[in-house]
């Protein structure tokens, strides 16, 4: 067991309430750090956004004033989500130099509390793809090896977490943006039910499925963030109403009788350092006291193809307002509207959101509709279906988070379809608007890192954040990192 299990925040926290670094200290050490790393983790920084709030939370810890636990923490949002005046590219030339007038609504939330915001993190553009290498500045690299991808599409705030550049970020996950670069990192990433944290101010990918979540050092940390974004918010008609977590006061419950279920068709085609891992995780929660069994859950195998074609669907109809006309990058030599339209497009998007834009519109055109479209709906109901069951008779479920670990760079693919392979364990999350956490379990052969991914019933953060945080206690593969901030951390 490690001394202190304190995740991240609280260990910051209490630095700056002990007055043992001071929050613009701290705020430039964490900057430079930026300047210096070659992470490739962010898209822009914003110095001056971070050292004012730094002043403020300054002045109120100098005044006596008590601060709240995420005030003052230097964190990083993703790129697509809203910032008011700060430039949100969505990691494509076609929103460069785009600065939102409205903020999303969990950075007004974090902006209400003095967060610091360092800056926007680079992800795959407009969050399509697994490796963070569709971004128009290149792809985020992993800390645990340069020659290695951070995943994606949130790899920026994954490899800035990893990285010590940013102590927590939030990412989106449609497919599994936050838990596959988390597990591709080290780290920790929590995707919310659907409708538990508001995406007002999310630049939409899939409507369906987008999910904002936290990635952090620890368990602790993204249940800290989630506990504070996850609210209603009349903003977004997709929001729970009623909703209020206190995953926190739970995370150190014993998991005595907690009923795990290992679904066997999760564990076909996993490399095999992947396999033998999640094995000895279970043997872990089974010395817990938890009761493990092995089920089927064959509607697993339409997830990919539903997942595909609801997101490139929906992907097609939410990326037609970037036209050239209201904002973003806009073709300089035209003969008329349409070619202006036409270049803009051509000119402003990168390969595969063109070819998810021309997937899309081509199982929404009235002769393939039904074969496609209509039918992946359906299954989608399967899928919901399977999910609610497997409830019925488990508290949660445990499967890899990736079938694989971190891809070398450029690794070059015969076809799309082939990184597409690699989403297999977590798209049926999103098809079935559930939360589910990927926590560090261990490192392949090349010492880079693992993930496991425990998935809840709707609602049910609290249980897999405990288990989660019981499992990390235990193992210890989350602490004792080094943030080397010339402070003592
Ligand atoms: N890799 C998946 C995709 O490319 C998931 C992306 C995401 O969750 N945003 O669609």
């Amino acid at each position: 067991m490690p001394k202190d299990n304190k995740g991240v925040i609280r260990r910051i926290h209490k630095l700056l309430l002990n007055k043992d670094v001071s929050c613009q200290e701290l705020t430039k050490r964490y900057l430079e750090k930026i300047n210096e790393s070659n992470l490739n983790a962010y898209i822009n920084t914003c110095e001056e956004v971070a050292l004012e709030s730094a002043a403020k939370v300054d002045k109120k810890i100098s005044s006596g004033d008590e601060i709240s636990l995420l005030e003052g923490i230097p964190m990083t949002l993703k790129d697509n989500i809203s910032t008011s005046g700060i430039e949100t590219t969505c990691g494509s030339k076609i929103l460069k130099n785009y600065k939102p007038i409205y903020n999303a609504t969990v950075w007004n939330d974090l902006k209400k509390v003095n967060s610091i915001l360092l800056g926007k993190t680079n992800m795959d553009e407009f969050a399509m793809g697994s490796s963070c290498e569709t971004s128009f500045i290149g792809g985020a690299k992993n800390p645990h090896d340069l020659g290695y991808v951070a995943g994606g599409s949130s790899g920026g705030v994954a490899s800035a977490v990893a990285g010590n550049i940013a102590a927590y970020g939030l990412g989106s996950d449609t497919g599994g943006s936050v838990r596959q670069p988390s597990s591709f990192c080290g780290v920790v990433g929590l995707k919310p039910t659907y409708g538990a944290v508001s995406r007002y101010g999310l630049i939409a990918y899939a409507s369906s499925l987008d999910q904002i979540g936290s990635i952090g050092k620890t368990v602790e940390d993204v249940s800290i963030v989630f506990d504070f974004i996850s609210h209603y918010d009349d903003k977004d008609s997709t929001s729970h109403p009623g909703i209020k977590f206190d995953t926190q006061g739970n995370l150190k419950k014993d998991l005595k009788d907690l009923k795990i279920g290992v679904p066997n068709q999760y564990y076909e085609g996993i490399d095999k350092d992947v396999k033998e891992n999640i094995i000895s995780a279970l043997k872990v929660y089974e010395s817990m006291g938890a009761k493990i069994e092995y089920f089927d859950l064959p509607e697993i195998k339409y997830a990919l193809p539903v997942y595909y074609i609801l997101a490139c669907a929906e992907a097609s109809s939410n990326l037609a307002r970037f036209d050239g006309v209201r904002y973003g990058y806009k073709a300089s030599h035209y003969k008329n509207i349409n070619e202006m339209i036409c270049k803009t497009r051509s000119e402003g998007f990168g390969k595969e959101v063109k070819r998810r834009i021309l997937l899309g519109n081509y199982v929404l055109s009235s002769g393939y509709y039904d074969a496609y479209y209509k039918k992946a709906q359906n299954l989608r109901g399967l899928i919901i279906k399977a999910f609610d069951e497997a409830f019925s008779r488990f508290d949660v479920l445990l499967t890899p988070t990736s079938p694989v670990t971190a891809f070398p760079e450029n690794k070059s693919y015969n076809s799309p379809e082939e990184i597409y392979l690699a989403d297999i364990c977590t798209v049926p999350v999103n098809i079935a608007g559930v939360p589910a956490i990927s926590v560090p379990c261990g490192f392949d052969s090349n010492k880079l890192p693992i993930g496991m991914q425990i998935i809840g019933k709707k609602f049910h953060e609290s249980k897999i954040l405990n288990a989660a945080h019981q499992f990390e206690v235990f193992t210890n593969y989350s602490y004792n990192k080094d943030l080397d901030m010339g402070v003592n951390l």
